[in-house]
């Protein structure tokens, strides 16, 4: 990759907040910088918006309401339509952009590209279907008339494990219903959402309908919006600690909230699995994004007659792992965001390991340049471990064994989480059980990935509330108003 497409790549990235359809440096001139987390070196320089500025976004937002709430589906839809094409243009630009900015190998970046192009095209899709109903009541007396309206404006807020797609997942769906918006990402990761609000404006954006503010005070910016009664929604995305700070915050307005919080996703392997389809699902559901994803499989629950073997292979592919900076050929192992999350990795492996787990391969941070943690199998973790209960978000493939059903539907549901449950058996009949038996919002039967743009993302217990994508994800921000009316 040459290092000339790289600056010229960050030099057309905006350095600015975008707030009612300028772009400006923050009111107190003050800016945050963004690193490469696989060298360490400073990429690039941007606005750190106060909370005076985060304040102009949300006057922005609301001013731009009524006319854009009031613009037709269609046109709304032709919007999206034309973002989605122009990102099928600048594929490349944001795939490299991702990497550079947060680590992920330029692969599994194209793989995110088309991934979150997806949710803008559905959504472009989606506005026109936006539907009432009217039909009489049910006493004969009157007609009743259900009509679906947006929101209002709408605060988001974005973590950095997928840059593009975590805000495609909110914007597409906000535009299609008629709201404005205020977005806020990820302090580490802020680039991909500047460019793509760019591409947004090239594609006629009105100027209010998305505002950005990048800062690096997340909650002093947040709280005054959140606390402000012109705004009616908040979706984030993140960890639950913060979420739950978040809720308390919006409950001050009765906010309506999405909330898309962290996950401990068992990834349960029986003995009459295919091993085949078990150990490729497994590398996609640890390894993709290096371990950083919500939906990384966090718990292997392997079936004693076919843990050993289990562990023999996916010890095996791991120890094949290219690791290097995501620009590489053939890198399928890039740095962790930061040095905080190599941290992690290690002491939950030096927990599972001082508790009785054996260490079968990796283990230990990379010297050098950059967050690097080696990819990492352990077998044998014992019961309260920290890794069984913690988000690992690192590349650490952690084996229990189980040894019959009843046991693994316990140790896969003994978890305050419950976004994504995976698991692998060649019976129909075990396969129907675990559907109805986990307790989880999503569930890959024999597959690694389900994440899709058509289906409902999101989670059960503490993992969240409200759905992402498929044609529940306009109707978090949507509201239902019912009118009756005298019989004609
Ligand atoms: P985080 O909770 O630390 O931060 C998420 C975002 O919130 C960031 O943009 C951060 O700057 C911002 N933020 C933090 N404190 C804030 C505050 N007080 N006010 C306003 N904004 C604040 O999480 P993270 O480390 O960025 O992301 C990883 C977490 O996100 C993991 O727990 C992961 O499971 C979760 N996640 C969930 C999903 C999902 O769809 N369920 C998807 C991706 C990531």
């Amino acid at each position: 990759m040459s290092e000339n497409r790289e600056t010229e790549l960050l030099a057309s990235v905006p350095d600015g907040l975008f707030i009612g359809g300028q772009w400006r440096p923050a009111e107190s001139g003050t800016t945050l910088q963004v690193h490469d987390p696989a060298t360490g070196a400073l990429i690039k320089e941007i606005a750190s918006a106060s909370p005076a500025d985060g304040m102009a976004a949300l006057d922005a937002a609301d001013a731009a309401f009524p006319a854009w709430a009031a613009t037709p589906l269609r046109e709304r839809a032709e919007l999206l339509r034309r973002a989605f094409d122009l990102l099928q243009e600048r594929k490349e630009d944001f795939a490299l952009l991702m990497t550079i900015e947060m680590g992920k190998p330029l692969a599994e970046a194209r793989g995110e590209v088309a991934y979150g192009g997806e949710f803008v095209r559905w959504f472009s899709e989606e506005a026109p279907r936006i539907q009432g109903r009217y039909g009489q009541n049910p006493e004969g007396t009157g007609r009743m008339i259900v009509s679906q309206h947006p929101v209002g404006p709408c605060f988001l807020i974005t973590p950095w494990n997928f840059p593009l797609a975590m805000a495609t997942r909110k914007i597409a769906p906000a535009l299609a219903a008629g709201c404005t918006v205020v977005i806020k990402p990820a302090a580490l990761t802020p680039l991909t959402t500047l460019l793509f609000v760019k591409l947004l404006e090239d594609a006629g954006l009105p100027a209010g309908v998305v505002n950005v503010i990048t800062t690096s005070t997340s909650n002093a910016v947040s709280e005054p919006i959140i606390r402000d009664p012109r705004l009616r929604k908040l979706s984030f995305t993140g960890s639950t600690p913060v979420g739950q700070a978040l809720m308390e915050q919006a409950a001050e307005g009765v906010l309506r909230t999405s909330m898309e919080l962290g996950g401990n996703a068992p990834f349960v392997v029986f003995d009459d699995a295919d091993l085949d389809k078990a150990v490729d699902g497994a590398i996609a559901a640890k390894f993709r994004n290096v371990g950083q994803a919500c939906t990384a499989a966090n718990r292997f629950i392997v079936h004693r007659s076919v843990a050993d073997e289990f562990a023999a292979r996916v010890t095996e592919r791991v120890q094949g792992m290219k690791i290097g900076r995501g620009t590489e050929d053939g890198v399928v192992i890039g740095p962790l965001i930061d040095d905080r999350a190599v941290a992690k990795a290690n002491d939950l492996v030096q927990d599972a390991v001082g508790r009785g787990a054996t260490l079968r391969t990796g283990g230990k941070a990379i010297d050098g340049d950059g967050s690097f943690f080696e990819p990492t199998v352990v077998s044998d973790v014992q019961p309260g471990s920290d890794i069984l209960r913690e988000e690992i978000f690192g590349p650490v493939l952690a084996i229990i064994p189980f040894d019959d059903e009843d046991d693994a539907v316990r140790i896969a549901n003994d978890t305050e989480y419950g976004l994504v449950s995976y698991v692998f058996t060649e019976s129909l009949a075990r396969g129907q059980r675990m559907i109805e038996r986990l307790e989880t919002g999503m569930m890959g039967l024999n597959m690694g990935v389900v994440s899709n743009a058509a289906a409902p993302f999101g989670g059960w217990k503490m993992s969240g509330l409200g759905r992402e994508g498929g044609a529940e994800g306009i109707h978090e921000y949507l509201q239902t108003k019912y009118t009756l009316t005298p019989n004609p």
